[in-house]
């Protein structure tokens, strides 16, 4: 009997491998990412990374992606989810859309020969995608909440607070809960970077 790569264990036993290297837990799990990672990885780079927009099929600057506070934890979820897919880094040049269509071909390959994959051992390396991709959808949910962000108020130093936009391509919002400044958008970049700078001040 051969045993799921994973370790997977059920109190302490062993679970035995069905598919390939992959008991069925671990085998339709690996499924239910590769269908749902390229979206959580587009959110992740549209909405928490600030980023300039280029045109998918060039170099040219069209506009800015709505600026969002850049946001160093959700950049490290998607460069995991990356780096288990392909073992490489995100190009920089890519922007979301980018990064999705990419993704998309990419976990649509991997699905249409699961099959293989699966018979090979390196599928272990594959695995990691499951855990970030749930890690992905359960701090940052399509469907957005209001959240606290990292950049601090440019008028009195509290916490600003996230609103999502209400509508795709819709304004986001960042505003401060203890005296109520909004930053302009225009002037968020500006802000994020100066925090960014502060805060690696600091470390
Ligand atoms: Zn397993
Ligand atoms: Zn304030």
């Amino acid at each position: 009997m051969k045993y799921c790569v994973t370790g997977c264990n059920i109190r302490g036993e062993a679970v035995e491998a069905n598919n390939g290297y992959l008991c069925n837990n671990c085998y339709s799990n690996l499924r239910w990412a590769l269908q749902n990672a390229p979206e959580a990885l587009q959110h992740l780079r549209e909405v928490y990374v600030m980023r300039p927009a280029l045109e998918l099929n060039g170099s040219k600057p069209i506009k800015r992606d709505p600026p969002a506070p850049f946001n160093l934890d959700a950049w490290q979820i998607a460069e995991e989810m990356w780096q288990a897919l392909t073992g490489k880094y995100i190009p920089l040049e890519w922007n979301y859309m980018r990064v999705y269509s990419e993704a998309f071909d990419l976990c649509q390959h991997i699905h249409q020969h699961l099959e293989d994959l699966v018979n090979r051992k390196e599928v272990i390396y594959l695995m990691p995608l499951v855990k970030l991709t749930r890690l992905a959808q359960y701090r940052y949910p399509v469907a957005e909440k209001p959240r606290p962000t990292l950049l601090p108020c440019p008028e009195c130093n509290q916490r600003t607070i996230y609103q999502p936009p209400a509508e795709f391509g819709g304004t986001l919002e960042v505003k401060c809960q203890a005296c109520g400044f909004t930053i302009p958008p225009e002037k968020m970049e500006f802000y994020a970077h100066l925090a960014e700078r502060e805060r690696d001040a600091h470390l």
